[in-house]
């Protein structure tokens, strides 16, 4: 039994260092600790622990970040609709905070440059701010809209817009019914 629970303690190691962001200035991976430690100094910016440089959070791992803050307060709305006590929605919220903050390390991903993370190429309608506004007030629209657009953006961050019109449709719908 010991054998088998280091065994799966060593793969979940692998394969959570394996998700780990890595530096695009040197190439290396950060740990957990190291990721974290960027993430608690509130800078724009991280700088990498082993070459110094200035590294950015990626437009794709924005939505992640942003989609897990709507799942968990949807979660918080279904237990509230469905009368849970306030302790048990106190230790929802809780643990709903510390599942993000293990688990952001490993949906972060590091990109070079400030430009990328901003996209001030974009035109107005296609920059993040005005998607996530659409998908939260419109979900339908936003849905859509994303869709349309879904090329122009990395797919994964696609996925995460969609996702959050989609948690926005289900706030809505509880919200009015009875
Ligand atoms: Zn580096």
């Amino acid at each position: 039994m010991g054998n088998r629970y280091t065994k799966w303690k060593r793969l979940v190691a692998q394969k959570g260092g394996d998700l780990m962001p890595t530096c695009q200035s040197c190439g290396k991976k950060w740990t957990w600790r190291q990721t974290v430690n960027q993430l608690l100094v509130l800078s724009y910016g991280m700088t990498c622990p082993y070459c110094g440089d200035e590294q950015y959070e990626n437009d794709s791992a924005i939505a992640k970040r942003i989609f897990l803050l709507f799942l968990s307060l949807l979660l918080l709305r279904v237990a509230e609709k469905l009368n849970l006590p306030g302790t048990i929605l106190l230790i929802m919220i809780v643990s709903l905070l510390l599942i993000i903050v293990i688990t952001y390390p490993m949906i972060l991903k590091l990109s070079n440059d400030e430009e990328h993370s901003i996209a001030v190429a974009r035109p107005w309608y296609l920059r993040e701010k005005w998607v996530y506004a659409m998908c939260v007030i419109v979900p339908p629209i936003g849905f859509i809209h994303v869709l349309l657009n879904q090329s122009r953006w990395q797919r994964d961050q696609t996925f995460m817009y969609l996702g959050i019109a989609v948690i926005m449709a289900i706030f809505w719908v509880l919200n009015f019914s009875a």
